[in-house]
C-alpha cells in the first residue's frame, strides 16, 4: 500500500520542485516600521481608526492584493484584541463600538449603554469635558452603530432618529458621514436638526448638487458638519472618494483649533458591508481606501509628534480565507458566510503611548488604554 502511495505522489513532488519559483519574485521587501516618537509621554491627541469587519485575513489579503505592501506595515506596535460582547461570543458593531468607546461589555444592538441599558459616557464625551476638540469621520451614515456608540446612548441601534438627535446635540466639532435624512426629513417629528445645528454654531454642508467636501470652504469660527449621503454613502467602487481627504482635513481642523488636544474617530465602515455581501472586490476596495486614509493620518501624526494613532476593528466579517492557488494580486478567496465572526482582531499603534497596545487584550481594555495614553483623568 505504502509503495503504491509513494509511486503515486513521487512524480507530483518532483514536478512541483522543478517548477517552483519564489512567490515574491521581483517584489521589493516591505519597508520597515517607522520609529516611535515621544515614548513614555502622554499623547496630546488621539486618532482611533476602526475598520468595521476588518479581520487579519482582510489585511493579509489586502497586502498580497497590493503587491505585498500596505501602510499597516509601518506601525511599530501591534496587538490582538478579543471582540466578544456581553451576551454573545460574536459581537455586532453596536456592542463592539460600545466596548471601545465606553469601556463596557453590552448586549448586541446596545449603543453606548451597559448590559442593563444604562447610558455610559464615551471617551469622546469625556474628552469634550476636558475641553479637547472632537471629530468623527465615517463612510456609513453618522447614525450607524459604530459612530453612534461614541456620541449617543440608546437601548437599540435601530433607534436612528433619536441617535441623530443626540448627534446634533453632541457638540462634536468636526462631523463627516452619511445619513442626512435622519436629520432633516424625520418620521418621528418635523424637526430639521441641521437647521438646529446651524443655530448651534455649525457650518452645515452636504453632498447635494455634487458639492464635494474637497471644494467646501471652511468657516474658521465654526464647528463643521458635512453630510455625504442621504443614508449610507456610496461604496468606493461606485464612486465614493472622501475618506482619506476628510480624515486629513479633520485632523488639521481639530489641531488648528485646540490647545488641549483632540480625540477623533475615523471609520472605514464598509469593509463590513463587503464581508456581508461575500464580495471580495468590495472588501479589497474598501480596505485599500482605509489604507490610503491610514497613510494620510500617519503622515499627519509623524509631523505632529504628539498624536497617538490606533487602528483596529470591531470584529471580522465574512470568515474570509485565502485559498491555495492564490498569487500576488490574484487572490483566491472564500467566505465562510456573510456574517460576523468571533476571531480576535489586530491592533496597530503609533505615537506617544502606543507601547501599551501590544499583547492580547479585550476590546473594553482598548478604552482604558486610550484614556491612559491621553492621561485623560489627570487633565484639567
Ligand atoms: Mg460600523
Ligand atoms: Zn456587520
Amino acid at each position: 500500500m505504502r509503495v503504491i502511495f509513494l509511486i503515486l505522489i513521487f512524480p507530483v513532488v518532483l514536478f512541483n520542485c522543478g517548477s517552483s519559483r519564489p512567490v515574491m519574485e521581483g517584489v521589493e521587501s516591505p519597508i520597515q516600521s517607522i520609529p516611535n516618537p515621544n515614548q513614555g509621554k502622554p499623547a496630546k491627541n488621539l486618532i482611533l481608526m476602526i475598520g468595521d469587519g476588518m479581520g487579519l485575513t482582510q489585511i493579509t489579503a489586502g497586502i498580497y492584493d497590493n503587491n505585498n505592501y500596505l501602510t499597516f506595515e509601518k506601525f511599530p506596535i501591534t496587538g490582538l484584541m478579543k471582540t466578544h460582547s456581553y451576551d454573545n461570543l460574536v459581537t455586532d458593531s453596536a456592542a463592539g463600538g460600545t466596548a471601545m468607546a465606553c469601556g463596557v461589555k453590552t448586549y448586541n444592538n446596545g449603543v453606548g449603554v451597559d448590559k442593563d441599558g444604562i447610558p455610559v459616557k464615551s471617551i469622546l464625551e469625556e474628552a469634550e469635558e476636558k475641553e479637547m476638540m472632537t471629530g468623527i469621520v465615517v463612510t456609513s451614515a453618522l447614525v450607524n452603530a459604530t459612530p453612534a456608540t461614541f456620541m449617543a446612548h440608546q437601548k437599540l441601534r435601530a433607534f436612528t432618529e433619536p441617535i441623530a438627535e443626540e448627534i446634533a446635540n453632541s457638540g462634536v466639532d468636526f462631523l463627516v458621514g452619511g445619513g442626512k435624512k435622519y436629520f432633516d426629513r424625520r418620521n418621528s417629528d418635523d424637526r430639521n436638526l441641521l437647521k438646529e445645528m446651524e443655530t448651534k454654531d455649525y457650518q452645515v454642508e452636504d453632498f447635494i448638487n455634487n458639492q464635494r467636501i474637497q471644494d467646501v470652504k471652511i468657516n474658521p469660527g465654526k464647528k463643521f458638519v458635512y453630510l455625504t449621503a442621504d443614508d449610507d454613502p456610496l461604496s468606493k467602487i461606485t464612486g465614493r472618494n472622501y475618506l482619506p481627504y476628510a480624515s486629513k482635513m479633520g485632523a488639521e481642523f481639530l489641531k488648528a483649533r485646540s490647545e488641549n488636544g483632540f480625540f477623533m474617530m475615523i471609520e472605514g465602515s464598509q469593509i463590513d458591508l463587503g464581508g456581508h455581501a461575500t464580495n471580495f472586490k468590495y472588501v479589497m476596495s474598501e480596505l485599500q481606501d482605509f489604507d490610503e486614509t491610514i497613510k494620510e493620518v500617519l503622515q499627519f501624526a509623524e509631523k505632529d509628534g504628539e498624536t497617538l494613532v490606533v487602528v483596529t476593528a470591531d470584529h471580522e466579517t465574512g470568515g474570509l480565507t485565502i485559498k491555495e492557488g492564490s498569487k500576488l494580486k490574484k487572490i483566491k478567496s472564500d467566505f465562510a458566510y456573510g456574517r460576523h465572526t468571533g476571531t480576535m482582531v489586530p491592533v496597530f499603534a503609533y505615537g506617544p503611548g502606543s507601547e501599551n497596545f501590544s499583547g492580547i487584550f479585550d476590546n473594553t481594555d482598548l478604552y482604558r488604554k486610550m484614556k491612559a495614553a491621553l492621561a485623560l483623568e489627570s487633565r484639567n
